[in-house]
């Protein structure tokens, strides 16, 4: 397959990675589905299905099923599906339905756990089983996944459990080398696209999964699968996991903390989420800031001004505030001299009105954050020296001073013992893995 063919496979998954890709840098809980939690909680419960008012394929949707309150009357025995809104609380839903207080009370005091029926979260679900009187027989509400709370009726009081599904979690790997696409490679692997998105999502920083995967590229991944009842769920996380792209090995590990929040760092503790540099010039004052309503100092009318302006002696040094791709580097309009980086997928920057070009750059050069692209200058339409800059992320203009960057926080000095003793298992499991891989390499050759 020649290089074009290759690229073009790319392209059809590239808008399904911006939007992963996005959604996994701005989710800081993506492992959180609640799909996957909602079609768990379809109740296991004794009654039969035909009792049941909500279809499974309801399940997940937001169903309104409060009645009101004059006209409500139950005629027969009921499951009602109560999906939990926001600033409900288990006594508003009983007065809502028209459930006896006295058995709500019966229910949060029938032992340790009936308490728990008092703090239900908004977004879950309560099932509420009543008999043909109306009275309640079945409370059942799905904390999560795994554990279910449930209050029985038993003659004039009730009995609350908390049934718990078993998990269980192993640790799987798999490697690929990139011949045909990094979903069909991958897939073939035994990764479930989720997985795979979750590697363009590690790695986004560094490799441009749109246009710079090429054959021979491969992956290692070391990963987690939940079982739950011994049916894995689709809520398996990447721990490590390394990407040879055009012979460059990038490394990455899971750390999660003790709060349970968890991220991507380097080997050695550093963040994998670059950042860049706020300002791309130094010693300079912004003589423009970004303004959408802007009246043009030569054109003389209104016209957004998508960018920040620094006003700077002809000459000086302009640097690029991330590592990335030169994508642009000529004469365009009125921006005259323009150099454009591109920053993975989702970030790009411009630098306008350049004096000149730094020597021995050219488009696909790749560039380093903090290093020289060009000079400050005046070309194209500007009354005086200056760099006209802008960034933009998904395509989309963003003021560069204000703009929410991803953090690069390396791990903590306190955390770094904890930090090497969690992942250097997990790193160490990639290379047996990797040896594996080169054998069979070689073999098919
Ligand atoms: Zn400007």
């Amino acid at each position: 397959m020649d290089s074009n063919n290759f690229r073009f496979l790319f392209l059809g998954v590239s808008v399904i990675f911006t939007l992963a890709v996005a959604y996994i840098l701005t989710s800081p809980n993506s492992s959180e589905q609640e799909v996957v939690v909602s079609q768990l909680a379809i109740p296991a419960i004794d009654a039969e299905p035909t009792d049941l008012l909500v279809k499974n394929s309801d399940i997940g949707k937001t169903i309104a099923l409060i009645p009101k309150k004059a006209d409500f009357q139950y005629t027969e025995s009921k499951i009602l599906t109560h999906h939990i809104k926001q600033g409900e609380s288990i006594s508003t839903i009983f007065s809502s339905l028209n459930l006896s207080k006295v058995d709500l009370h019966k229910v949060i005091h029938a032992n340790d756990l009936g308490r728990q029926f008092a703090s239900i979260s908004p977004g879950k679900i309560l099932y509420i089983n009543t008999g043909s009187n109306g009275q309640l027989q079945q409370l059942i509400y799905h904390k999560n996944s795994i554990d279910t709370l449930k209050a029985q009726r038993s003659a004039d009081q009730f009995n609350v459990e908390l049934i718990s599904k078993s998990v269980k979690k192993t640790i799987a790997s798999t490697q690929a080398i990139i011949n045909r696409s990094l979903f069909l490679d991958g897939q073939d692997a035994g990764l479930s696209d989720k997985l795979i998105m979750q590697l363009a999502g590690i790695f986004a920083w560094d490799i441009d999964f749109a246009l710079s995967i090429r054959k021979d590229d491969a992956f290692t991944v070391v990963y987690e699968k939940v079982f739950v009842d011994n049916i894995e769920i689709d809520k398996s996380t990447i721990l490590a996991a390394e990407f040879i792209n055009q012979g460059r090995t990038y490394i990455a590990v899971r750390f999660e903390q003790e709060d349970g929040s968890a991220e991507y760092f380097t080997p050695d503790g550093k963040s994998i989420h670059k950042t860049f540099l706020r300002t791309p010039i130094e010693f300079a004052r912004i003589s423009s800031r970004f303004n959408l309503k802007r009246k043009h100092p030569v054109l003389n009318r209104i016209r957004a001004h998508k960018g920040v302006d620094y006003a700077a002696r002809t000459g000086t040094s302009i640097k690029t505030t991330g590592n990335g791709k030169i994508t642009f580097r000529g004469r365009k309009g009125g921006y005259g001299r323009v150099v454009i980086v591109q920053h993975g997928q989702k970030y790009s920057s411009l630098y306008a009105h350049m004096s000149s070009f730094k020597r021995g750059q050219k488009v696909g050069s790749v560039v380093k954050q903090g290093q020289t692209i060009g000079y400050v200058g005046k070309s194209g339409l500007a009354t005086g020296p200056h760099l006209h800059y802008e960034f933009r992320v998904n395509g989309v203009h963003k003021n560069p001073l204000t703009v929410k960057l991803p953090k690069a926080k390396s791990i903590k000095k306190s955390l770094l013992a904890s930090f090497k003793k969690q992942t250097q298992p997990l790193i160490a499991r990639l290379n047996p893995v990797k040896e594996e891989m080169l054998i069979v390499h070689y073999k098919t050759e």
